[in-house]
Order: C-alpha cells, then sequence, then structure tokens
C-alpha cells in the first residue's frame, strides 16, 4: 500500500474493471452484485447506523460487508464501490470504518481519497463520462446533471464533484481538443502545486450546485447557497444548467405549466384556469433574509424560469412551493 497519483490509481481501477469483466455496456454498474462476485465468499447485510456509511470486514474463510440501510441506493451503490476498492488495493488491512463522503467532511486520510477517487472512477468513468458531459452541455441541455446520474447510477452530488474533480482533464478535452485518450489525468493538488492556471478566463458559478452565478446575486438562485460566505463560488468550466419553465420577456410562462393555455392575463401572476402561477416570485414578503439580515426594500421582483429560490433574500420561489422545479440537491 503506498500513495498514488491520480494517474496511478486510475491505471489501477483499469485493472479491476478488467478483472470483473466490465465493458462500456455494462454500465450503471451494480457495486452489490459485483462485491456479491468479487469478494471471498461474501456476506453482504444491511443495518442502521449514524455517521459511518459502510463497515468491511476481511476475514479469514469470508467477506462481511455492511451497509447503512439509511442510505439511498445511488448512495449504497457508491459506498458498495468504494469498499471494492478497499478490497481491490488495500490487501493488507483487515478491516475498515467508512465515514459517508458527503456533508462537507473533509478526509485527509490516503486510503480513503483512494477509495472514494477509485470508486469515483470505476462507477463514473472519465472516459466515458468527459464526452457525454461536454456534449450534453454544448446542446445546453438543462437536465444534464440528472441525466449523468441515471446513466452511471450515482447520485447528483457525486456527477457535480467529478465534474469538479475532472475540471482540467474536461478543459483538455473542451478546450484545446485534446483526444480523450491522450489527456493528462492530474489531481487538484498537483495542479495547485505545478501552478498551472487554465480556468481564468471562465465563468463563476455555485460551488454547490454549478450553476453560473449573477454579479449581484446574494444566493444561488438554483440551490440557495450563501454566495456571501467563502468559498461558495468557483471560477471553471464546469457549469451546468438546471429544468426551467420558459418564459417570455415579460417574466411570464410562455404557456400555463399545469393546464397549457396561453390564453392567462399576461400581466397577472396566476394561471385563470387552473390557478397555478404563471409568474415566478419570491415568497417573502418582510423586510430581513433568510439569515435575519435587513434588507432595504421587500423583493416583489420577478424570478427567472429555473429560479428556486430569491438571489436577494433565499427564500423559495412560488415555482419551487407550487412544485413546478424540483429542488435539485
Ligand atoms: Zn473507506
Ligand atoms: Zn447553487
Ligand atoms: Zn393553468
Ligand atoms: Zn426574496
Amino acid at each position: 500500500m503506498k500513495f498514488l497519483t491520480k494517474a496511478e490509481l486510475y491505471e489501477k481501477v483499469d485493472k479491476l474493471i478488467e478483472e470483473l469483466d466490465l465493458t462500456k455496456e455494462s454500465y450503471p454498474l451494480d457495486s452489490v452484485s459485483l462485491a456479491q462476485k468479487f469478494f471471498v465468499n461474501a456476506e453482504i447485510t444491511y443495518g442502521a447506523f449514524d455517521g459511518l456509511c459502510a463497515i468491511l470486514y476481511r476475514g479469514r474463510r469470508s467477506t462481511s460487508l455492511k451497509l447503512n440501510s439509511r442510505r439511498s441506493k445511488l448512495m449504497q451503490n457508491f459506498d458498495c464501490m468504494h469498499e471494492i476498492i478497499h478490497y481491490f488495493l488495500h490487501t493488507d488491512i483487515e478491516s475498515f470504518q467508512c465515514i459517508s463522503p458527503e456533508g462537507g467532511i473533509k478526509i485527509n486520510d490516503f486510503l480513503e481519497w483512494q477509495a472514494n477517487e477509485g470508486a469515483a472512477e470505476a462507477l463514473v468513468p472519465y472516459r466515458l463520462f468527459i464526452p457525454m458531459y461536454v456534449s450534453l452541455c454544448e446542446k445546453n441541455e438543462e437536465t444534464a446533471v440528472s441525466e449523468l446520474s441515471k446513466i452511471f447510477g450515482v447520485t447528483s452530488r457525486v456527477i457535480l464533484n467529478r465534474i469538479d474533480n475532472l475540471s482540467y482533464e474536461i478543459y483538455q478535452y473542451k478546450v484545446l481538443n485534446i483526444d480523450i485518450e491522450s489527456i493528462e489525468l492530474l489531481s487538484k493538488k498537483s495542479i495547485t502545486r505545478k501552478n498551472i492556471s487554465f480556468l481564468s478566463a471562465h465563468t463563476e458559478y455555485c460551488a454547490r450546485c454549478h450553476n453560473e452565478v449573477a454579479d449581484d446575486a446574494y444566493f444561488c438562485p438554483i440551490c440557495g447557497n450563501n454566495l456571501l460566505e467563502d468559498e461558495s463560488t468557483k471560477i471553471g468550466i464546469g457549469t451546468v444548467s438546471y429544468d426551467s419553465i420558459d418564459m417570455l420577456p415579460d417574466m411570464r410562462a410562455i404557456s400555463c405549466p399545469v393546464c397549457g393555455t396561453e390564453d392567462f392575463v399576461r400581466h397577472g401572476y396566476y394561471c385563470h384556469i387552473c390557478g397555478t402561477p404563471v409568474a415566478n416570485r419570491c415568497t417573502n414578503s418582510g423586510k430581513t433574509d433568510i439569515n435575519g439580515a435587513y434588507l432595504e426594500f421587500p423583493c416583489d421582483g420577478l424570478l427567472d424560469g429555473d429560479a428556486r429560490f430569491c438571489p436577494i433574500c433565499g427564500s423559495e420561489s412560488t415555482f419551487l412551493k407550487a412544485g413546478l422545479l424540483k429542488k435539485i440537491i
């Protein structure tokens, strides 16, 4: 067991993929059935526990894996692949108790980094992922994240992390037009260390949902992230768009999102047939934002068709409240 570069780690994952007999057609992978085949005498069970996502024990005659039943199926798919990577790479260790990779916990442990990055590469291999992501973005596909999460059987969070962790590789493919087989793999740390600045000319986006943010927004209109906080935005090429209700320049929906009529009063706020909001507005009528900070003006402006939250005060939008748009994270 040793330190590995991203390129070395991905090479090992390629070997694992080969050992497991996987091809392009095998995606999305089902980690639990792969573990069943791969572990020596696998005993896979489920239990509800706090904080941990999985426990793996490599016994002499059998391997036991316990997955957290409180986590979603897609999360368990990742958790289980994380344990497959431990099992495959860290052969001199007998047991692992792994903490959930979400929730902002930063783990500096290199074994955990290998298991997380390795699981991400196994489930969402960059050679398949980058061309798909770039083509969906070029088509301006608003459902790119949810589509990619379906294709690879992982949560939206994993897809967004993948975009982040592969930003240098995406840049080489998308901007420099380098063939996917020839791009150089570099970890975030090496990019900083080598002082490669490849992102300066690009857009500012929300660090949580990757939506491009306007200069005058205090909150991300897609996920509600507080943009005044440190590290809440990033500069780069990893932006994505989210589904939206199509609007006309009068900031009213082209047609009623529920009954489809186009025949409502264009300066009104609701459809006269079914009562659905046809204008997207902030639901806060008070004079403080969601953190209690004083607002000089109440929020009475009209929001874009994709806004789940008000960019000024962070409150929910009428389109989100009415269920016309889904929360994305
Ligand atoms: Zn682990
Ligand atoms: Zn956001
Ligand atoms: Zn209607
Ligand atoms: Zn507001």
